[in-house]
């Protein structure tokens, strides 16, 4: 089984497809090492395992409003094209999505995935209660009612449990209005970032980091307010566009101000659009939004090297929250996302200079992207990383929910004997 970008083939040496809570608990219970996948749209092996697999679309996919609560539940293996979909049926919607509705929510959450906006928290910001299975096969519901436990779950890599139900705080259905403006000079995007990127609500540039201009500003706007037709230079596109400028725009979500639902606005490709697998390769350092203009400046000095391995970056906000592993945790941060070509040697080699100029701004890795597990400081990074490190010791002494790159990162538990 590989990933959807089909750099990396699992080890795995059992995959299963439990169709209840119980028999997933009975898996779990019963294995030595085990991992939940989601839609394998990870780029690295956050989610491998040497044991078994377990993928949770066979369990019942629940989508269940709670209109007193204003909340919606979710089972494990429900995607956010699903959720989206039926959320918009009954007038509802989410604050915010990824670039592509594809990806699980459980698979979503746990990475710390997010969209763009100033003010809006990653798509973990929305939880309000997990449901887990322990490595003993137990199962808990934890909120924020729990304190730590619960701060350390919702972005938890895996490793404190399998997420079998999520619910998330919704809102009345929305309109929105998308507008993709061209030729932003570096200059003035330096000089006037924070105005940019609060210019709408959701606002991404899209650059090589070469040359004299940011190629494409893409602004999501909340209908009626109409996405700016100009901006510090930009201008507003005559045409619908692709990020990547010399490909069709057919794939991509409406523009051009047309109003239309939150769903079909807030990520970059259309629902019908599913790209099986892709011919590309992610990274993505997200670090306090202060630093944006700086820690760009740091980026476009090594652009010469990075440009060639680059299909195009996509340069992103959000919201500070309170997930201890949250690349976004107590920080209004701006999101410096690559998407390289299909290179990995060549990315993997260059990986530790783009870290290196991205150190001094305490930029945070994506966790399901590529990045040198062993390159950075975590400690110093997460203020809560040692809290994480015993908590996820506590709960899985023997290291059922580990995998290589987690004991990188996490270091390998005491009682697991490995
Ligand atoms: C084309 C593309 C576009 C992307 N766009 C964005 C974007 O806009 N923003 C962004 O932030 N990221 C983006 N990503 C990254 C992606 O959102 C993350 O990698 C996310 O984790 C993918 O979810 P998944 O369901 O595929 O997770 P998987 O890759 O299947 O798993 C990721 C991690 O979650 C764990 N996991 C999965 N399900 C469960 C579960 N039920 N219980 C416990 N742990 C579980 C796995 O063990 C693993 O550790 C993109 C990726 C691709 C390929």
């Amino acid at each position: 089984m590989k990933n959807w970008a089909g750099n990396l083939e699992y080890s795995s040496a059992r995959v299963e497809r439990p169709e209840s809570v119980a028999e997933l608990a009975r898996i779990v219970q019963q294995a030595g090492r085990v991992k939940a996948l989601g839609s394998r749209h990870s780029f690295n092996r956050v989610g491998d395992t040497d044991g078994v697999h377990v993928l949770l679309d066979a369990l019942p996919q629940q989508i269940e409003l709670n209109p007193e609560r204003g909340t919606v539940k979710v089972s494990g293996g429900v995607s956010y094209g699903a959720l989206c979909r039926a959320l918009e049926q009954s007038g509802m919607a989410i604050h915010n999505l990824a670039s592509l509705p594809h990806i699980s929510v459980a698979g979503a959450v746990q990475t710390g995935t997010h969209g763009s906006g100033v003010n809006n928290p990653s798509l973990a910001g929305a939880v309000q209660s997990i449901d887990l299975v322990r490595p003993s096969g137990e199962s808990v519901t934890l909120t924020l009612a729990d304190g730590d436990e619960f701060l350390a779950s919702v972005v938890g890599l895996g490793a404190l449990g399998i997420v079998t139900g999520l619910e998330l705080a919704v809102q009345p259905s929305y309109r929105m209005r998308q507008r993709v403006l061209e030729n932003l000079p570096w200059d003035r995007a330096l000089d006037g970032f924070a105005g940019i990127v609060s210019s709408a609500y959701s606002v991404s540039l899209f650059t090589d980091y070469a040359g004299e201009t940011i190629s494409q500003v893409w602004l999501k706007a909340l209908d009626p307010e109409p996405a700016l037709a100009d901006l510090f230079g930009a201008t507003a596109a005559a045409r619908p566009r692709h990020p990547l400028p010399d490909m069709s725009a057919e794939n991509c979500t409406i523009q051009l101000d047309e109003p239309g639902q939150w769903l079909d606005r807030l990520p970059h490709f259309r629902h019908e659009f599913t790209p099986s697998n892709g011919n590309e390769l992610q990274s993505e350092f997200i670090l306090p939004l202060d630093h944006a203009p700086a820690a760009l400046l740091a980026v476009r000095a090594v652009a010469d090297k990075l440009s060639p391995l680059l299909f195009v970056s996509e340069i992103r906000t959000g919201a500070a929250d309170e997930f201890w592993l949250s690349p976004f945790y107590r920080q209004q941060s701006v999101a410096l996302h690559f998407t390289w070509k299909p290179l990995q040697p060549e990315v993997e080699a260059f990986l530790p200079e783009l870290e290196e100029a991205l150190r001094p701004f305490g930029a945070r890795p994506h966790w399901g992207k590529l990045f040198s597990a062993a390159g950075h400081d975590w400690e110093s990074l997460y203020p809560r990383f040692a809290a994480f490190r015993s908590l996820a010791s506590g709960h899985d002494p023997e290291g059922k929910f580990r995998n290589g790159l987690l004991d990188t990162v996490l270091g390998v538990p005491a009682a697991s004997g490995r």
